[in-house]
């Protein structure tokens, strides 16, 4: 069975072909520009170790998906010899709201239903939408599509957990809760980790910490989310590459007030100029971060520290909300890639039974980094939110 795997956004559309059978990825590509002068297609073909890019107008979502189409069918550069191959075609959705708790095949009402959750992720949802139907278009209606939602994973969470101190109207009325995000990721490495501990993840205490330009962290008791830092919006937990994270929210008034700022102004400054960008100056980018703080320059010190300091904080409230913690794990760009940020979160755990071995965790790739006398296992698992969409796809429609 080949699943194709589509993550839509405003103006661009990631996409991966799958073959199930080795869960390999047979193409995979990016369209950019997609509406705008400059449309560009970056189809990749791995068996053949082969990188083409192709330059042409595409005025919407639609003429993209055409050309990827194209492009998996092409006799040189392709992958399939007929569209026919293709089962089933798995969407990345951001936004499920309170009425996704799971990956769903998508009908005229799921349609409705991600349309009504578009309030909540204007940027998103209607991207992801854009990019079923122009499926539809392309590919006819018999071709079953499978959702995934970011936010499925964590409704799980408890009351205690998901609800803010606002007046409970607000609940009520406008569906103003934390979410959580970041669902697809945080699913795939705890069932991952369980694999690796050789146990079944129902029986384990697991904290994933998502660490990469966009940054999560969740508590999953036995298999199932409890708590997780990103809220209503991506915007919350620690700070980010260019995200504030939480801040006292009284902050806002007072900087609208004082420099005339509008609720736009302000949520471009708290998503688009914050963060580790914000804190250092220097850049959004943690391997920039890590070059201007070996050169001695303070503030990407600053930043990175800060990074380390709230993303433990975030670790050690979950090992007590989940009454114990077996793994820790690390995954995406920077949990993956950066042995410094690792060993900086779990620092000063050994208290509570977590110890890294600091010589172990100096390499990449699926890696168990603890130290022989740590309770807890620590432990890095590169993360794959497409083969999970993938695999959910499959599983829908089998
Ligand atoms: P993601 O959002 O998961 O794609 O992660 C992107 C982040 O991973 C960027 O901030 C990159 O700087 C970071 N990253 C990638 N490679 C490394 C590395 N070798 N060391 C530190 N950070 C890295």
């Amino acid at each position: 069975m080949k699943i194709f795997v589509i993550n839509a956004g405003s103006s661009s559309l990631k996409y991966q072909l799958i073959d199930m059978e080795t869960e390999k990825v047979m193409a995979k590509g990016l369209c950019e520009r997609i509406g705008i002068e400059g449309s560009k297609l970056t189809h990749k073909n791995p068996a053949k170790d082969l990188e083409v890019k192709i330059e042409k107008p595409m005025e919407n979502h639609t003429d993209a998906i055409k050309m990827v189409l194209d492009a998996l069918t092409d006799g040189k550069h392709g992958v399939i010899s007929s569209l026919s191959e293709i089962s089933a075609v798995g969407h990345r959705v951001v936004h499920g709201g309170e009425t996704f708790s799971k990956s769903t095949l998508i009908t005229e009402e799921v349609k409705k239903a991600i349309e009504d959750c578009s309030e909540f992720a204007p940027l998103h949802n209607p991207a992801n939408l854009i990019g079923i139907n122009a499926i539809e278009q392309a590919m006819g209606k018999d071709i079953p599509q499978v959702a995934v939602f970011d936010t499925a994973f964590h409704q799980t969470m408890p009351k205690e957990a998901f609800m803010y101190g606002l007046p409970y109207e607000y609940y009520e009325k406008d569906k103003i809760r934390r979410y959580g995000f970041h669902g697809t990721s945080h699913r795939f490495v705890s069932a991952e980790a369980a694999k690796v501990l050789g146990k079944k993840v129902t029986e384990l205490n697991i904290i994933t910490v998502h660490l990469g330009n966009g940054s999560s962290v969740a508590a999953v008791k036995g298999g199932k989310c409890i708590d997780t830092s990103m809220g209503f919006t991506p915007l919350a937990g620690m700070l980010m590459g260019t995200r504030c994270g939480c801040i006292d929210p009284a902050i806002i008034p007072v900087l609208m007030n004082k420099y005339n700022l509008s609720a736009d102004d302000i949520n471009n400054i708290m998503n688009k100029k914050s963060g580790v960008a914000g804190i250092s100056g220097v850049s959004s980018d943690f391997r920039d971060l890590d070059k201007a703080a070996a050169e001695g320059n303070e503030r990407a010190r600053l930043a990175l520290d800060m990074f380390m300091y709230q993303t433990k904080a975030y670790v050690a409230s979950y090992a007590a909300a989940l009454g114990g913690v077996d793994a820790i794990v690390f995954t995406a760009g920077v949990g993956e890639n950066s042995p410094e940020v690792r060993e900086g979160v779990v620092k000063g755990m050994e208290f509570m039974g977590i110890k890294m071995d600091t010589e172990k965790n100096k390499v990449r790739g699926t890696v168990d980094v603890t130290a022989a006398d740590s309770k807890t296992k620590i432990l890095v698992i590169p993360t794959n939110e497409e083969l999970m969409i993938a695999k959910d796809t499959a599983e829908l429609v089998k």
